[in-house]
Parts: C-alpha cells; structure tokens; sequence
C-alpha cells in the first residue's frame, strides 16, 4: 500500500491521491462501518489478499462498529456500552480506515469529502469503485414535533437514555407532587414495530431492576406507553407472534395503543388524534421520556447524489447492488433499494446486510479483476426473524419454526452474539451476561455531560447559576469600588 499523499492544498489531505505512474492501482473506497461497510471490507480483504494492486479504503463516523441488536441492553446497563462495538481497527488486516464525516460525494470527479470532527481536518478520497453503505437515520419527518423526541439508534443515545432514566428516577426519589412524579415516570415509545417492541420490553426489565435502588418509588408511579400507527405490534411479523409480544408486554403494565398516529409531539408530551377520547378532544400524554422508533429515512446525504432513488430516498441498485448509471458505484444495507428475485426490495435488516456484503464483495472484485459473467445478483430468504422482549422473554421464527419465551430470547442472544467480530468482543458480551444474571443492571449513571446535562438543557443549571451569581457579585463589586 502506498504511503499518504498529502495535497498542496492546505487544510486538506488526499490520502489515497497517485501520480500518473501509479494510475494501475485500483482504489475501492466504502462509505460507512455498520453492518453492510464493515462486511464487505473484510471480505474485500480475504478476495485480494494477494493483490497488491488494489487499495481498500474505509471511511466511517466512528472508528467503531457497533452491533444494533445490542443497543438495547447496552442502555439499560446489562452490557457494559463499550462491549456493544468492536474497534474496526482490530479487525482490518490490510484495509485503511479513516474516521471522518462524509459530507460531500462527488460522482463526476469520482472523489468523497470528509470531515474528522465539525470544522476539523478534511479528507478528499478518490476512488475507482465506490460502496455505498451509510445506513439510514431516524425518521423524524412523520410525526410534527418529532424533533423534542429521543432516537435510539447510535450508542450514544444508548447511554444518554440510560442516563436520563436514572436521572429521572433520582428527581422522582426526591419529588413529593404526585403529578410530577408521575410525569417524570412516563415513558413513552413511539412505533410498535422491532425496534419498539424490543426497547419497550428492554425498558420493563430496567425499570423493574432500577426500582430495587429506590424503595420511595413503587412500580404503580411507573407508566409505559407504547403508540403504534398500525391496527397491531410488530407488524413485521405474523398475527399470532406479535399476539404473544403485545400480551407479554401488557402483563408487565405496559400501555399499548395501536391503530393510533401520533398527531405531534411537544416538549414534555405527545398529542393523541380526538378518537381516543371519544369526545372529539385530543388526548395528551405527559411523559419526560418520549422515545421515537417509528422507522428509519435515508441517510441525508443521499438526496445529493444524481443517481435514481426510490421514494424513501433509497439508491435504486440492481439486483448485483450496482447503480444503473455508473457500473463503478455499488450501494447496499438500508441506504439501498435491492430488488430480489421477484422485484420486491430486501427489508433493512442487520441480517440482510451482512449476507449482501459478501454478494457485493464478489461482485466488485469480478469487476475489477474483468470477470463482469461472474458478477451476480444478491438472492436471499429470510432465515427468520427474532424479538427480545426482555425479562428472558423473546418471540419468534426460525424457519418454519414459531419460537417463543426463553429459547427465542435465547437463540436471539446467542445468534447475535456470534455474529459480534473478534472473540474478544465474544468473550466480554459472555461475562456481562453472566454478571447481569448474578447481579442485575447496573444503576450508576455515566454522566458524561457534568451539569451540563442534555436533559436539563433548557433549565438553567448549576455551573450556570453558580457563574451567573459570581458574575452578578463581582459586578455589584466593581460598581462599589
Ligand atoms: C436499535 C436497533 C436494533 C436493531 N436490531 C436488529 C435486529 O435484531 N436484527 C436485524 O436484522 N436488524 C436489526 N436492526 C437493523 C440493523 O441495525 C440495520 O438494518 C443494519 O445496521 C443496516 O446496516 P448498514 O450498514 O446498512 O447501516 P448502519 O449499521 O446504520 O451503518 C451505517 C454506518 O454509516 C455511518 N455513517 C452514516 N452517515 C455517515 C456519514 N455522513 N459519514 C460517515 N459515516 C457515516 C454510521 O456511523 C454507521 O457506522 C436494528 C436497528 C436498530 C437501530
């Protein structure tokens, strides 16, 4: 691999730019580390291990990869946060790795720009192939107000909701108003599809534990909400399944709330349609912690690319993850749209985009190496689909199997597990299991945010107060002086 070029531009580094002579080097450059970038790096890695004429080149938000499946319990404690990822660096053997923003791609120049922190240092990368694999966000566009809500997503909201609950559960401890208290004790979760149901089961099993830390605060003061927009839960899955998740999470006091949009959301409530009520008035709900997993947008930078997208902004690839227009660009995992045999786009799932990386992988390497009969489409059946519902509890199908309680909650861990690189990673995840069983979630809170705490943003806070009366004091003393 070649050495860093840096350009004569200043403020900006080229790390992969050549001089003519060395124009024979293929330069493979993909966007995003999650489950579909990271895959097709390492088997990019494995295809031309033995081709010095190629460069592969990773750039990505965190030098991490993070395992979504256990985002959940690395916000509830049960996992030790830094065991739900795995250090990229770790797992390349020859692959480079550039921690940076994208913020730019450009097609006609075949080159991407990114930043390593806001107003950072900037990186243009070329490339001869480029792999989209950004993923997608939260949709924040179907609900009016969504932005006062908290996503679950990335680790850090992972352990800011993890914070702010233990931070609520400490104010509640204190707090003697009913009313309050039990606005403080609402949670709210919007979406009842996988990532709902699996972080409201989650979320039960948390608080269930947190409680044992706070004898002044009783279950009956804890109020879960649970808003979904179609007639039933986990609608990806079938009737009978999604039957068993809603009753379980029912029994454990959740309120679920189906077949109802969410007419907006305003800082410290959300805003029910009139029909719940029955009496043409919109009912509010108070709740200090409103989460929002009503389903993921494409990734905004995605909107500036002259490529074709679907109407959920997804690039449309064919069925081999290749553009239409440029048969050097590749896109998979949620920032996709692959179509399967039938014509029908793949789901965005964690277990989808580590099979297509491996596809895409083959493919990019068939076209490199001028094999373009070896490229092929993606074709894929789904294997299953498993639910945590905390509390040992899962629900789901493993082929034509239907698994439910403490086997689906099992093989759902066990199978994710698995898939976690290095056995390291494996090892850790392991131990925190076992601890959790032993002893229960950890309840300290990782404040990282001092008293500057996001959740007291709009409160004057303590380090505020203390200078805004130090500042006032020493006013008043130089006026007297
Ligand atoms: C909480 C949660 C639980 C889930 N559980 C499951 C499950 O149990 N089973 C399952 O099959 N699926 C699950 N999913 C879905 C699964 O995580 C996704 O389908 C999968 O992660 C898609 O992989 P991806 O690589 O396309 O996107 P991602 O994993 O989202 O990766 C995208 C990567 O791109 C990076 N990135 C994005 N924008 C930029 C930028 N501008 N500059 C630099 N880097 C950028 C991101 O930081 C990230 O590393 C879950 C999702 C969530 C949120």
């Amino acid at each position: 691999m070649t050495q860093p070029v840096t350009s004569s531009t200043p403020g900006i580094t080229r790390p992969n730019s050549h001089s003519e002579s060395q124009r024979t080097v293929q330069r493979i450059v993909v966007l995003g580390g999650g489950f579909a970038g990271l895959y097709v790096v390492q088997w990019l890695e494995k295809l031309f291990k033995h081709h010095a004429g190629v460069e592969i080149t990773l750039m990505s938000r965190n030098n991490y990869f993070l395992m979504t499946p256990f985002l959940f319990e690395a916000g509830s404690g049960v996992l030790e946060p830094r065991h739900a990822v795995t250090p990229v660096r770790r797992i390349f053997k020859r692959a480079r790795f550039i921690e940076a923003e994208v913020e730019k791609i450009d097609l006609e120049k075949k080159c991407a720009l990114g930043r390593h922190a806001p107003g950072g240092h900037e990186y243009e990368i070329e490339f001869d192939h480029l792999v989209l694999a950004l993923g997608g966000v939260t949709n924040r566009s179907l609900i009016p107000g969504a932005d006062q809500a908290i996503a679950f997503k990335t680790l850090g909201d992972a352990i800011f909701l993890r914070n702010k609950i233990i931070d609520l559960f400490e104010r509640a401890d204190a707090e003697e108003d009913p009313e309050v208290r039990r606005r403080l004790l609402t949670i709210v979760v919007i979406g009842g599809g996988l990532v709902g149901v699996e972080l409201m089961g989650e979320l039960t099993e948390f608080i269930d534990n947190l409680l044992r830390s706070y004898p002044r605060l009783s279950r009956e003061f804890v109020r879960f909400v649970l808003v979904e927009a179609h007639e039933r839960i986990l609608p990806e899955m079938e009737e009978s399944l999604a039957r068993y998740a809603a009753e379980r999470l029912w029994r454990r006091g959740v309120n679920l709330i189906t077949g109802t949009r969410v007419q907006r959301i305003e800082r410290g409530k959300i805003v029910l349609p009139a029909k719940e009520a029955g009496d043409g008035q919109s009912v509010e709900i108070e709740a200090e912690t409103i989460l929002l997993a009503a389903g993921i947008a494409a990734n905004p930078l995605l909107a500036t690319l002259p490529v074709e997208k679907a109407r959920n902004g997804r690039v449309v690839v064919d069925g081999a993850m290749r553009s239409k227009q440029h048969p050097w660009l590749w896109a998979l995992g949620d920032c996709a749209l692959i179509p399967d045999p039938k014509g029908n786009p793949y789901p965005p799932l964690a277990q989808h985009a580590l099979r297509e990386a491996r596809v895409l992988a083959h493919n990019v390497a068939a076209a490199i190496l001028g094999r373009e009969k070896e490229i092929k489409p993606f074709v894929y059946e789904t294997m299953g689909m498993l639910a945590s519902l905390g509390h040992y509890d899962g629900v789901g199908r493993i082929g034509p199997v239907r698994v439910r309680g403490f086997l689906a909650w099992w093989v759902w861990r066990t199978y994710y597990m698995l898939q976690m690189p290095r056995i390291e990673r494996k090892l850790r995840v392991v131990m925190d299991w076992t601890v959790a069983l032993l002893f229960k979630n950890d309840v300290a809170k990782l404040d990282l945010f001092g008293e500057r705490h996001p959740t007291h943003q709009d409160e004057p806070n303590q380090v505020e107060r203390i200078k805004g009366a130090e500042i006032a004091r020493s006013s008043k003393e130089i006026m007297s002086k």
